[in-house]
């Protein structure tokens, strides 16, 4: 069977490699000349544990891998095409910028020659789907092709293996022979006993957004929560941790923090609400979801002024951490940017290290002084934020950081830490609803 994968950003270029050691014949697709002379080369594009291992093996030493910007050529002979361009939210709305999705939609009209199955594996809005059937259609004959919803639950950080073993694959269907083709493509699951969920296509499209909100609501939940044990002296921890125990509840996205950001959680939340309220569904929860969480790093940034008393002009502040979360290099609508903007923005001096994230963050906030290692971040600081919770932050020299901070105070915005331990070495600490 041979894919096409179009766009190889995150997903497209995981779910291509992956698909390729699957056993699949799979060419990826991209518009940015740049990013595939580069990956063709056998550097990636962005961080992912795993990523240059398994690009370097299907570069060097498998046929079955290739990439291209040619998508006529690519198209020759396909029996399956995955749409996994980006989607993000329109400038000045909240609808989710449908404009690649539909131009690729009508380049494969105008380009594949034999049956295939059409599959959105992108985030899309529902309806989305039902519009590239339409887009297709109106150039070639129905039954040349199918369409498909697949939508793609990877997250960064652990995306390789979230898609070789996935919790569940949905796929939205309504053709059997589209549906048998699928499940041809993830039969390498069957042994793992992976459900697949087949759906209607609109059934699909909903499923990823409503996964997407839900996490976003416990989180927001959790942090309203943190704000009201911070006023009464309780402790979020001990909370969430008992009602996580709690089958029905579960223990995964109870950790209270600065709020969500990345690439998916707030355009997701935005671009569900947008459909609800053009179809007149009342969406109350999801937005306030969103509110609570846009609200949060300025609340977390009031909390540490009010530590200084509101005077922080020509203080120095360390952020540790500034990808919007540990283990990718992903800063798209990362909170600790927006600390640290914040922050500058109060007269301070922002000084940071994260260690993947710092190229594509001083592509957005150049005022921030990038260090180089946890000791110069921390010299002549007047007080130390924990922003992303990478595993090298867990287990801090604090001896080390005590001798070259100008004033140990530290802002703990995930509870990594024991309150204890580090007013045992002399630090004041700050965590999060506790
Ligand atoms: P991305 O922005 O990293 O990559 C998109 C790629 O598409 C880019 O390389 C771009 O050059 C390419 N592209 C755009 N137009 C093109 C065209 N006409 N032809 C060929 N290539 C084109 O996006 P991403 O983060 O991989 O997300 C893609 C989709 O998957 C989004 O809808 C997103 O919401 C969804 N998603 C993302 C994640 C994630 O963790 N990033 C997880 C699940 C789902």
């Amino acid at each position: 069977m041979k894919l096409v994968v179009i766009g190889t950003g995150y997903v497209g270029l995981i779910s291509g490699l992956c698909f390729a050691e699957f056993g699949f014949e799979t060419i990826c697709v991209d518009t940015d000349n740049d990013k595939l002379d580069k990956l063709k080369k056998g550097k990636p594009p962005f961080f992912e544990p795993g990523l240059d291992d398994l690009l370097l093996k299907h570069i060097k030493s498998t046929k079955r891998f290739s990439l291209s910007n040619n998508l006529r050529e690519s198209l020759k002979d396909a029996n399956v095409v995955f749409i996994t361009v980006g989607t993000p939210t329109r400038r000045l709305e909240d609808e989710a910028d449908l404009t690649a999705v539909y131009k690729v939609a009508e380049e494969i009209a105008e380009n594949i020659q034999n049956y295939c199955v059409i599959v959105t594996k992108s985030t899309v809005p529902v309806g989305t789907t039902r519009e590239v059937q339409k887009i297709v259609s109106s150039k070639i004959n129905k039954d040349k092709f199918d369409i498909v919803s697949n939508p793609e639950f990877l997250r960064e950080g652990s995306a390789i293996n979230d898609f070789m073993r996935p919790d569940r694959v949905v796929i939205g269907a309504e053709s059997k022979r589209a549906e048998k083709i699928m499940r041809e493509l993830y039969r390498p699951l069957y042994l793992l006993e992976t459900p697949i969920v087949v759906t209607s296509i609109e059934s699909a499209e909903i499923i990823k957004y409503a996964s997407n909100s839900f996490l976003a609501t416990k989180i927001a939940f959790i942090n309203q929560v943190a704000d009201l044990c911070e006023a009464v002296g309780a402790n979020v921890q001990d909370v969430a941790k008992a009602m996580g125990i709690d089958k029905r509840i579960g223990s995964k996205f109870l950790n209270t923090g600065p709020g969500y950001g990345g690439s998916c959680l707030p355009k997701d939340l935005k671009a569900f609400s947008a459909i609800a309220k053009k179809l007149n569904v009342d969406f109350s929860i999801i937005d306030a979801v969103t509110h609570s969480n846009e609200e949060r790093p300025g609340k977390i940034v009031a909390k540490i002024l009010n530590r200084y008393n509101n005077n922080v002009k020509g203080k120095i502040f360390s952020i540790l951490g500034l990808s919007f979360k540990p283990n990718t290099n992903d800063v798209r609508d990362s909170i600790s940017l927006k600390i640290a903007n914040m922050l500058i923005k109060k007269g301070t001096q922002v000084k940071s290290f994260d260690p993947k994230a710092m190229t594509e963050a001083k592509k957005i906030l150049p005022e921030v002084i990038y260090c180089n290692s946890i000791k110069e971040v921390c010299k002549d600081a007047d007080g130390l934020i924990i922003a992303t919770e990478w595993n090298e932050f867990r287990a801090l020299d604090f001896k080390a950081i005590k001798a070259v901070m100008k004033n140990p105070i530290i802002f703990d915005l995930h509870n990594i830490y024991n309150k204890e331990e580090l007013v045992n070495l002399n630090f004041e600490y700050h965590g999060i609803g506790k």
